[in-house]
């Protein structure tokens, strides 16, 4: 009979932050819920910087995250992958969708747009145009996804009347997280998703592009969003604080808490690493809120 360690879990769980700006108390919370839910399930934990869009990004903020997951005591597996190295991949299969009819050449301009407040009219969709100075938007199915997520029960969305065919690569060539995102959790084999709940609205594209492409399909969890008290998002737009290396303790501390998960006062002068070993036996996905936001002025 093989032992249980040499059988290991086939969990697969993963953090993907976009170094458009440094983490913030809120990626914090993803980062540890992924990172505890993985561990705690024997599981590997990957890293991949989201680096598509190169305008938008920090000078800076790639070696900032990386800095700030070690001081945190975060340990990923493996070598961390850059989307910036697979420009290759997803444009092959971004040509292949064109060429299958899947996806079609698309010139609208922005301007254009506006009056239909996201939900692309269509006008390009049957034009037979060509790739040249194109953005390459997917054609959606008139009906609706679902799947139930661990933490915020079954989630549906129309994709067709709700969010109409979606452009996976710009005009500039610039490649749409929806498809990105699809094609290297397959690639990397990554079974469960643990993410901020802001992403819930793009998993029923993502269902849709893993059935197009004949991927599988992973486990959902979304973890609720910090909001700071008038309602915005704690997040990069709203200067949240990027995470202080002499704050890790207490704000992993408070992420637990945050979290539902328990802490003991025997942590308070723990070192990062320390706090997440003690965490792991200890996590239980089904503490944390099911909600999809938690208001940052009640977090203790
Ligand atoms: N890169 C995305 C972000 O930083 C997260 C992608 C994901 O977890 O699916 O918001």
């Amino acid at each position: 009979m093989p032992s249980t360690a040499s059988c290991p879990s086939a969990y697969v769980g993963r953090f993907a932050p976009t170094p458009s700006g440094y983490l913030h108390f809120g990626s914090l919370i993803a980062a540890l819920a992924s990172y505890l839910d993985a561990r705690a399930a024997g599981g590997r934990w990957l890293l991949r910087m989201e680096d598509l869009d190169p305008p938008r990004e920090m000078p800076g903020a790639q070696s900032a995250i990386l800095q700030a997951l070690e001081t945190y005591g975060f340990e990923w597996d493996g070598r961390m992958v850059r989307q910036s190295e697979r420009l290759h991949t997803y444009n092959a299969v971004i040509d292949r969708l064109w060429r299958d009819g899947d996806a079609y050449a698309c010139i609208c301009s922005r301007k254009q747009l506006q009056p239909f407040a996201g939900l692309y009219p269509g006008f390009c969709r049957d034009a037979g145009r060509d790739l040249k100075d194109s953005a390459i938007r997917l054609r959606v199915p008139d009906r609706e996804y679902a799947f139930t997520d661990r933490l915020q029960g079954e989630f549906r969305q129309h994709i067709g009347r709700e969010v109409g065919d979606f452009v996976i690569r710009r005009r500039d060539g610039l490649i749409a997280y929806q498809l990105a995102v699809v094609l290297d959790d397959a690639w990397q084999g990554v079974t469960d998703i643990v993410r901020g709940a802001d992403l819930l609205d793009s998993t029923p594209r993502q269902l849709y592009l893993q059935e197009l492409l004949g991927l599988p399909q992973p486990r959902y969890l979304h973890v609720p969003l910090i909001i700071q008290p008038d309602g915005h998002k704690l997040g990069k737009r709203y200067r949240s604080p990027p995470l202080q290396p002499e704050e890790a303790t207490p704000l992993l501390l408070r992420a637990l808490r945050a979290l539902g998960q328990p802490t003991a006062s025997e942590l308070d002068d723990a070192h990062p690493s320390e706090i997440l070993a003690w965490a792991i036996p200890r996590w239980g996905a089904e503490r944390i809120p099911h909600s999809r936001t938690l208001a940052e002025a009640q977090l203790r």
